[in-house]
């Protein structure tokens, strides 16, 4: 029998572990919410046993395994395994993940990024196949990426190579990213902008079709209340969607200009704002980028779906 893939996604809410197919399908997997309040070595352990559980659930054992893939989703060390520092979770700061992982087990572990590891998941299973090239976006609360260059990931001197959320798109812009840098394109156009963008619009008189009373707590707007406006036409919502796709369609355009890639995927939640959305991010582009496109670029959705966290961290044993 072909060995199995270990996949542990350790994220800012959701910690799963499952067993994986080498062809990318989920064979189990444990899904539990409760790890965030623990600290670095807890949630070792706590992998640890989940890993062990997932295993015995199916009568098998470690060396059934061809290691273990883990996801961190902040920024990584990877020829030293270490998580350096992580906005999502508690502690992590310089702490030896991979090895501290491994210790409790025999067979091999990587760590990456979360983000990395899903942009391998494209390239393996996804909307990537077939190319030997790739840069992956994720569009949600923030806004992660990846690169494949020559059916690897590249990872820069450190591993934190693709950080596009962090590259700068308007240094003037109101927006101050998590990172402190103004005009980030994280700061502009993830979905932690939303409420401000939102709040701003009202203030300036325009009206929104959305229900919004006297006492709106603007906190709560997100991308699944910005969708509902698109769907009713609201101009508010329309606006704002526009401004963040700008942002984004700006930002894939410099990702065009320095690796000139045959394919830019785009997943994460804000995806599902539709059509309206990715319309708008690929004609900015295109405005962009006129004539400067010698061979057709595709700019397209991620076809991974809720687990692509959990099959990215596996899929790092293939890499
Ligand atoms: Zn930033």
């Amino acid at each position: 029998m072909e060995k199995l893939l270990c996949g542990v996604d350790l994220g800012g809410t959701k910690l799963s572990v499952g067993l994986v197919y080498p062809d990318g399908r989920i064979l189990d997997k444990i899904i539990v919410y409760d790890h965030i309040l623990k600290d670095e070595v807890a949630i070792v352990n706590y992998i640890t046993e989940l890993v062990r559980r997932v295993i015995s659930a199916n009568n098998l054992s470690e060396s059934d395994l061809e290691g273990i893939g883990l996801g961190f989703p902040g920024h990584v060390r990877y020829k030293d395994g270490f998580a350096i520092t992580t906005s999502n979770l508690k502690g992590f700061k310089n702490f030896p993940l991979r090895d501290s992982l491994s210790s409790n087990f025999s067979v091999p572990v990587r760590l990456d990024n979360d983000a990395n590891a899903q942009a391998f998941c494209e390239f393996k299973f996804g909307a990537g196949r077939g190319y030997d090239d790739l840069i992956f976006l994720t569009i949600s609360t923030g806004i992660g990426a990846g690169i494949v260059l020559n059916r690897k990931i590249y990872r820069g001197m450190t591993g934190t190579a693709g950080e596009f959320g962090h590259t700068i798109v308007d240094p003037n812009s109101d927006f101050v990213c998590t990172c402190g840098n103004r005009g980030c394109l994280m700061g502009c156009a993830c979905g932690l902008t939303l409420p401000a963008r939102f709040r701003k619009k009202i203030e300036k008189g325009l009206k929104t079709t959305l229900p919004v009373g006297n006492n709106f707590d603007f906190s709560q707007v997100d991308g699944k209340m910005i969708k509902q406006g698109l769907d009713r036409d609201d101009p508010v919502s329309k606006a704002i969607v526009t401004e963040c796709a700008d942002y984004i369609g700006i930002g894939i355009y410099n990702i065009f200009q320095v690796f000139n890639p045959p394919v830019i995927i785009l997943g994460g939640g804000l995806m599902n704002l539709g059509e309206f959305y990715f319309n708008r991010i690929k004609s900015k582009f295109y405005e962009l980028a006129r004539d400067m496109i010698f061979d057709s670029i595709e700019i397209v959705k991620s076809e991974a779906e809720a687990d692509a966290g959990l099959i990215g961290a596996a899929a790092l044993l293939l890499e």
